[in-house]
């Protein structure tokens, strides 16, 4: 029986499948199916067995969120078409299409997406699901808020039509926004997107010796750029950075010459990553030699250098499965969020992690604009730190503990995407409109269909 044949029933061995996220952690077994169409994810709900149906995208969520042991999973990339409206600027998509293939057919035709996390290689599906923010959030918000409508498969089975504005289901919408396919399975989206003059991005770059230079160069690019962003060396005690700010080039940024190819996007994959690494790449000394050449790599300061699209969203989509470095014990990605009051925060996590020798080649400083209307969006109006961080670290657990009370203290939050960590405790304390989503949830799948390794972990 082929994956998508959903007709036939599921044979155990044949389908099933050991899943895990990107951080190749907490692998668990599910009976993965490829849908052709509409009816065949229909059919997976109404059939559902105990253990239920979660839908799964590209899996680059970090943690438990895209897998769900003893489930059925459906891996949406198996429906991957869509159109671009080049009137209205809006690209009607299969939950399944990739950012990577709608990239490649609107930037020729001068359309960008209104939101594009660190890899283009997510779904739209995965993209509302975890309502991902980009480089621009403090401009233009998360991808949920680019949405005008989208087609969702409850938990009866029922084909359902969400819109933002729609107050018959708006609610159902916002619920979907950010409910880590919790809510159903979304089968289509429409989404705006924004006009480009050229696939290059003209790029400003400022290092920030020390963490408080960083932060105010921060708070001072987010009124004067589209998107912006801080790698920070997690090595050196100071703090210091480099602050990637950037725009859309227009085609008058061009050389004469250059204009006429101006729309071509051609990202490469330049590399990939070693099928076997026995204890990992990345170490002490490894991350210390990188962050230093890192650092130094960068220019004091320089303005209007042209990027591609891949180079200044994507760079690491050019090294393929770069999650094999970590070795076979995997890798964590702690990312949380403050409020602007709480900046001091930033520095305190950094400080802790240093002291246990947590060492992190991509420590990543965004600023966020104000959140959106869904109850687990995770983005809000402040600054927000990621960190790669490899599992094997003696005293990780238990500093990241601490930094969960810190963050919590200071009206923070973890973003569900990365986590896979955190305590249902932790996660009820810092959602507070869980509640609120939780009562839109059980009108949606009453019989509590949808579920994944990430539900059962925090008691959703
Ligand atoms: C290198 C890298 C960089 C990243 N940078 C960022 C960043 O800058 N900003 C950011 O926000 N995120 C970032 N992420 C995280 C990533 O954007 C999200 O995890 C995204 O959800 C992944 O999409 P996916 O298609 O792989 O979804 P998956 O990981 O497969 O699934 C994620 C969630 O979406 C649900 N889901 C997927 N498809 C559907 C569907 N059709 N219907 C209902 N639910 C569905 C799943 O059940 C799961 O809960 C990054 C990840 C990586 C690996």
């Amino acid at each position: 029986m082929s994956k998508n044949d959903v007709t036939s029933p599921l044979v155990r061995g044949e389908n099933e499948e050991l899943l895990t996220g990107w951080g190749r952690t907490a692998p668990s077994m599910a009976m993965v199916q490829e849908p052709a169409h509409m009816e065949d994810v229909q059919a997976a709900i109404v059939h559902a067995g105990a253990r239920g149906v979660l839908a799964r995208g590209l899996g680059r969520s970090y943690g438990d969120a895209a897998q769900s042991g003893g489930a059925t999973v459906l891996r949406m990339p198996s429906m991957n078409t869509f159109t671009l409206d080049p009137v209205t600027a809006t690209v009607t998509a299969d939950a399944g299409a990739s950012l990577d293939e709608i990239l490649s057919g609107i930037v020729p035709r001068g359309f960008f997406v209104p939101v594009t996390p660190g890899t283009r290689m997510v779904t739209v599906g995965g993209a509302i699901a975890a309502d991902i923010h980009g480089k621009n959030h403090h401009v233009d918000g998360s991808f949920g808020s680019h949405v005008t409508s989208l087609t969702l498969i409850d938990g009866t089975g029922a084909i359902r039509a969400l819109s933002p504005t729609d107050l018959l289901n708006s609610n159902d919408f916002w619920a979907t926004v950010g409910g880590m396919g919790l809510t159903g399975v979304i089968v289509e989206a429409t989404f705006n997107v924004i006009p480009i003059e050229t696939a290059l991005m003209s790029v400003d770059t400022e290092r920030g010796a020390n963490l408080d230079e960083l932060m105010n160069k921060m708070i001072d690019a987010d009124a004067r750029y589209r998107y912006s962003v801080a790698w920070i060396d997690s090595v050196s005690t100071a703090g210091r950075g480099v602050i990637t700010s950037g725009e859309h080039a227009t085609l008058d940024q061009l050389p004469a010459a250059k204009r006429s190819t101006a729309l071509v996007y051609e990202p490469k994959v330049v590399a990939t990553a070693p099928k076997f690494i026995p204890g990992g790449l990345i170490n002490k000394l490894s991350m210390r030699a990188f962050n230093e050449a890192w650092f130094r790599k960068h220019p004091k300061s320089r303005a209007g250098d042209i990027h591609s699209i891949a180079a200044f969203f994507h760079p690491l989509d050019g090294v393929q499965e770069w999650n094999r470095v970590y070795g076979p014990a995997g890798f964590l990605q702690y990312q949380f969020v403050v409020p602007d009051t709480a900046g001091h925060v930033i520095g305190e996590a950094l400080a802790r992690l240093r002291a246990v020798g947590a060492p992190s080649f991509l420590t990543v400083l965004k600023r966020f604009g104000p959140a959106n209307p869904a109850p687990l969006s995770f983005p809000e109006k402040g600054w927000t730190l990621a960190m790669d961080i490899p599992t094997g670290v003696a005293g990780l657990a238990t500093t990241l503990d601490g930094l969960d009370e810190l963050v919590a203290d200071s009206g923070g939050r973890l973003y569900l995407a990365k986590d896979s960590r955190q305590s249902p405790e932790m996660f009820r304390r810092t959602y507070p409109r869980l509640a609120q989503w939780q009562e839109v949830r059980s009108s949606m799948d009453p019989h509590g269909v949808f579920t994944s390794d990430l539900a059962r972990r925090l008691q959703l």
